[in-house]
């Protein structure tokens, strides 16, 4: 199923995912989402992966099963 919408976008640059979207998703408040963009369109994709720390989706390294950021995991090593 393909679900289209038009929405405006506000001053501080945030949009409105609908309801039929985030339930089809199953993207709940609290989630992360990763954003991409090229010279032509942008991507929003549900973040499955996220820092077990932190919950940031940024520079991941997989570590025995487990995601860690790149951040994190310079201060685990100071
Ligand atoms: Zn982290």
């Amino acid at each position: 199923m393909i679900y289209t919408n038009f929405r405006e976008i506000d001053k501080a640059g945030r949009i409105v995912i609908s309801k039929d979207i985030r339930k089809h998703l199953n993207i709940n408040p609290g989630d992360y989402l990763h954003i991409e963009a090229n010279d032509e369109c942008i991507t929003i994709k549900k973040a499955e992966n996220k820092c077990v720390f932190c919950n940031s989706v940024d520079n991941l390294i997989l570590f025995e099963g487990k995601h860690i950021c790149k951040t994190c995991l310079d201060k685990l090593k100071s």
